[in-house]
């Protein structure tokens, strides 16, 4: 009998199969971590290009069709559509289905899935700290987690050998295991991206509402300030939105700070106080320093 080391389960069902969960597809299939892949997705455009891509084995329309007989479900859709994913597969779900999700806030997922779950203790939710600005499974690839850090906010009831095995599937695809409170993540992602990508949608929007000639102008001489914004700024509507409307209190919080922090910096400005502008550039810079060396 051969025996596949990397083997964690028999069938994986993605709800969804766009750039995470195409990432993630592609990664199982390189590390042998499991023996069939299927996936879910609503459009048939979507379906037929995770066959051609050789992501998955079958496709469903109907996530109920998709997770029966799987022993790991991950959900990838964007977080507003979790709550009607969870009522739909609920019923098929049996005692041995570890379900996962990617979602990038974790409080308002556990809310909308757990409610619904018969095995709730067989949830991990998990966030992979990686991404890019495009979206399908065209967009996709195997090293995409490589490096990265992924967050699982287990609590209390969840078991363990599921959590321990949701660890293994993440650190085989390269990425580093952190657990925390969902609370504590959303907090974390309200200030190291969400508050980023509203800043870089403000910006950008700021430039596009500007007369004409100076909109050109802006588009023209972009140097790599407003074009690092706008890159962040590219990143998918339905996605961003649904993280907003799910991480309202950690992200107004931020933003309420942030506001604070804007004001003194105008009356800096205003005040041609260039000893507190230095003062500040100087402390951001070093934290640059430390990023890069972490
Ligand atoms: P994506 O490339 O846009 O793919 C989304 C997938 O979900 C597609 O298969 C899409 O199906 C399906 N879907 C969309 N809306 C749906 C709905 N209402 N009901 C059922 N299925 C739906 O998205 P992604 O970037 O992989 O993001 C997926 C999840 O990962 C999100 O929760 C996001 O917060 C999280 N995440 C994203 C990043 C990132 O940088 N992109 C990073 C970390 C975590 P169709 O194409 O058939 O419509």
């Amino acid at each position: 009998v051969w025996i596949v080391p990397n083997l964690l389960f028999n069938r994986v069902a993605f709800i969804g199969i766009g750039l995470i969960g195409s990432s993630m597809a592609k990664r199982m299939l390189k590390e042998g971590m499991a023996k069939e892949l299927v996936a879910c997705s609503r459009s048939s455009d979507t379906r037929q290009k995770a066959l051609d891509l050789g992501l998955v084995s079958k496709t469903y329309e109907d996530p109920a069709k998709a997770v029966k007989g799987a022993d790991l479900v991950v959900i990838a859709t964007p977080v507003g559509s979790y709550s009607d994913i969870a009522q739909s597969i609920a019923s098929v779900i049996d005692l041995n289905t570890i379900i996962t999700d990617v979602g990038s806030v974790k409080k308002a997922v556990v809310d909308s899935v757990k409610p619904y779950l018969q095995f709730p203790n067989k949830f991990v939710p998990g966030h992979p700290i990686a991404g890019t600005e495009f979206s399908g499974p065209e967009a996709g690839f195997s090293e995409l987690f490589e490096g990265r850090w992924t967050i699982l906010t287990p609590d209390m009831q969840t078991d363990e050998e599921a959590v321990n095995k949701i660890i293994c599937m993440w650190e085989g695809m390269g990425s580093k295991v952190e657990i925390m409170s969902s609370e504590h993540h959303d907090m974390v992602l309200a200030i190291t991206s969400h508050l980023p990508h509203l800043i870089a949608y403000t910006i950008v929007g700021t430039a596009t509402e500007l007369e004409e000639d100076l909109r050109r102008e802006v588009m023209k001489y972009s140097a790599s300030g407003f074009r690092d914004f706008t890159r962040i700024a590219a990143s998918d509507p339905i996605m961003w939105r649904d993280i907003f409307l799910n991480n309202k209190e950690a992200t107004l919080d931020v933003l309420q700070r942030f506001s604070e922090d804007l004001t003194v910096l105008q009356k800096a400005i205003r005040r041609s106080d260039g000893e507190a502008l230095e003062d500040l550039f100087s402390r951001t810079r070093a934290v640059r320093r430390d990023i890069l060396e972490l």
